[in-house]
């Protein structure tokens, strides 16, 4: 799959590492498949490749045949470790790689370490993380990925460079728009527009007196069909509220008194339930093109209130 979005990252990216002001650390973030994987893969072979090929003054992609690229094809380049899970990133993991840093390269000059999905460290992983990217070793670099940036400690997202990765509509090709799962998907317009604003504010007010018992639950299930934008708002709630229980963040969005009613109503685990069942309906409806919407959102709804009673 090509990502036409990534390739002005590319270059920001190789200018700053011919400059030498590449970080220790990059957070890359944005949607599953919008290309992350990719970005990291490209820089880490950059980095570590012995005669880049250059374009202008700047090195702009790895040149596929030295001896450290053909180590990485073969996968036993020994400065150059990746993360990747599905599950938990446990603590051990997260040692493993700090071990692997502490260590001078045994190759080249630097040692990368590209770790996939940081949003499924647990706890105690990303406390030891935060403090290996509080003493950085000179040389090495860290890129990290997340498909999801409201689930990460905000005191490692301000270690890192932040590296958003966004579909631009306008770089796709007429057929590339109708295959891409992400030509279609929407972002947070920031709500910046005043009619959006009000009906962002009207959705989450009918959200959480439902789901606090103080009102009934058809009046959020007319607003959220008939709402567009209601689950990509929903998420971006849900998972403040789980930062906010796990004192991730005083969002002043949500009231202090709010997030204590629904502490006593959602314990976590539910809160992260909805939160799953929120990003499974929305992956389903950006990756479908046929899923019929009305009725994927119905469903939604029939989860959801089985979570929330
Ligand atoms: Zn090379």
């Amino acid at each position: 799959m090509q990502f036409p979005w990534v390739e002005q990252l590319k270059g920001q990216l190789s200018s700053q590492l011919s400059q030498g002001r590449l970080p220790h650390a990059l957070l890359l973030s944005g949607s599953k498949g919008v290309g992350k994987k990719h970005l990291a893969e490209w820089l880490a072979r950059l980095i570590l490749c012995q005669t880049p090929i250059r374009n202008g003054n700047v090195d702009s992609q790895a040149c596929g045949h030295c001896k450290h690229c053909l180590l990485i094809n073969s996968g036993t380049f020994p400065d150059l470790k990746s993360l990747e899970s599905n599950d938990n990133i446990g603590v051990d993991d997260i040692r493993s790689v700090t071990r692997f840093l502490e260590t001078t390269a045994q190759i080249g000059q630097s040692k990368v370490v590209v770790i996939s999905q940081i949003e499924h460290m647990t706890v105690a992983a990303a406390n030891a993380l935060l403090k290996t990217l509080e003493e950085p070793n000179v040389g090495n670099v860290l890129i990290l990925s997340t498909d999801n940036i409201d689930l990460i400690l905000p005191t490692i997202v301000s270690r890192c460079q932040r590296v958003d990765i966004r579909p631009n509509n306008q770089q796709l090709t007429a057929e590339q728009h109708e295959n891409h799962p992400f030509a279609n998907a929407s972002y947070l317009p920031e709500l910046s527009d005043f009619e959006s604003k009000k009906n962002h504010d009207q959705l989450v007010a009918h959200f959480l007196t439902w789901v606090t018992g103080h009102a009934a639950f058809v009046e959020f299930e007319h607003l959220f069909l008939s709402e567009a934008k209601g689950l990509i708002w929903l998420e971006r709630l849900v998972s403040n509220i789980i930062r906010e229980q796990h004192d991730w963040l005083k969002d002043e969005a949500i009231g202090g008194d709010l997030t204590e009613i629904i502490r006593q109503k959602l314990d976590i685990d539910s809160l992260h339930r909805i939160f799953q069942l929120i990003l499974a309906t929305n992956k389903q409806l950006a990756t479908y093109a046929q899923v019929n919407e009305t009725m994927a959102k119905q469903q939604f709804l029939v989860k959801l209130q089985r979570l929330v009673s």
